[in-house]
């Protein structure tokens, strides 16, 4: 492969965090965790953040927060990884899809409110490739019902929609801290909330619903303890903790090259290759992801073309209720929700990330036109809607 699709920024910094770590006595859910998610409150400017193992597992958290049961319903988006829908089952509720807007590829919010009803509990938006929903409105929609709204922000760390940060509208906001993400240790996670209930809660069903944690009850004198409710094992290392302390000095700076990246594909493809559109002037998207839409007949041509070039591509997302798993399980068919499934036949993810170099990407722009131009109307068909 010439250009990888992702390189991870992990540098000596980050490396001798871990290091570091591994030295201490507390292996988990000690200091470096209180640093870090005191650290990471004060970034995205809410007041609490809980550390996990995934975002899986904060999205899974949120859930149970609300005390979801098997006759509650969440609504969410089919175009996104198979983590946001599975949280809600593994929750123990049930999944609403709507179908996502043409333009975006954001769940559509007229949708959102259409399919709400006595048995809704909550919302999971997903702020798709870095872009935020609008969560002034949806925030409006979720008190006109009295539901909640989870935020799905792990491509999102440095986004900011209308004043509006992931976390300060929803009840809970989940991020990503797995390979791929802006932010890695590994395999990680976080949860954010403006609520101190949420986030007290928070801590004690990641860890077994047991009220102290093992570095609180061995630290000093030993301290009687006891489990409070019935929770899971969603910890983060300290180590990892430690890992993502330095990278969140840094985070915009990389945000800022992969904006840089961003802007260098999004002038090369004007008017020849369609891609989402990102909406509203007060937008900042946290430019995780950046995608390309061409005809569905031919994406399966061009991935192999892009391949043949030496280049790793992404397909984000084929819609989760069209796995197998939903399929068999829900009886989802194809035509479900049309937006969902055109955007995710037609994508390919291309590489976006700090480490890529300017003639890199000149060389993903050169093959991308050349696929594109070899393959009639590729580019322009693909836009939903037109
Ligand atoms: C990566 C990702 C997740 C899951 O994150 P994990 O940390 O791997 O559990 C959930 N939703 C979206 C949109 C993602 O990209």
């Amino acid at each position: 492969m010439k250009i990888e699709f992702f390189r991870h920024s992990l540098d000596t910094a980050a490396i001798e965090a871990a290091t570091e770590g591994l030295r201490k006595t507390f292996l988990t859910l000690s200091e470096a965790n209180r640093q870090f998610e005191s650290e990471f409150a004060t970034y995205l400017n809410v007041r609490h953040a809980v550390t996990t193992n995934s975002c899986t597992a904060a999205l899974q958290l949120s859930l149970q927060l609300l005390d979801i049961n098997a006759s509650d319903v969440v609504i969410t988006t089919p175009l996104s990884f198979v983590a946001t829908a599975s949280s809600i089952l593994l929750a123990g509720g049930n999944v609403t899809f709507v179908d996502v807007d043409a333009a975006t590829g954001l769940i559509d919010l007229d949708l959102v409110e259409a399919a709400i009803t006595a048995r809704t509990r909550a919302i999971v938006p997903v702020h798709l490739y870095g872009q935020m929903a609008d969560m002034r409105r949806l925030r409006a929609i979720a008190d006109r019902a009295g539901i909640a709204v989870v935020e799905d922000a792990a491509h999102a760390v440095e986004a900011e929609r209308d004043g509006v940060r992931p976390g300060q509208l929803g009840a809970t906001a989940a991020f990503s801290f797995q390979a791929t993400k802006s932010l890695t240790c590994g395999e990680g996670g976080a949860l954010v909330t403006n609520s101190d209930a949420i986030a007290a809660r928070a801590r004690r069903l990641r860890n077994l619903g047991v009220d102290r944690t093992a570095a609180e009850r061995y630290g000093g004198m030993y301290r009687p303890w006891d489990m409070v409710e019935l929770g899971g094992k969603f910890s983060m290392t300290d180590f990892q903790a430690a890992m993502l302390l330095p990278q969140l000095k840094s985070v915009e700076v990389r945000r800022a090259r992969r904006a840089a990246i961003w802007r260098r594909y999004t002038d090369a493809f004007a008017g020849t290759v369609a891609t989402p559109s990102v909406c509203g002037a007060d937008n900042h998207s946290a430019s995780h992801l950046f995608t390309i839409w061409v005809r569905p007949e031919v994406r399966g041509a061009i991935l192999g073309e892009l391949a043949e070039a030496g280049i790793g591509v992404g397909v984000h997302y084929q819609p989760i209720h069209l796995t197998r798993f939903f399929r068999e399980r829900f009886g989802y068919r194809d035509g479900a929700f049309p937006h969902a499934e055109r955007i995710g036949a037609s994508t390919i993810s291309l590489p976006c990330y700090p480490a890529l170099r300017d003639d890199d990407v000149d060389y993903v722009i050169e093959t991308v036109l050349d696929a594109v131009a070899a393959h009639p109307a590729a580019g322009e068909a693909a836009v939903v809607g037109r």
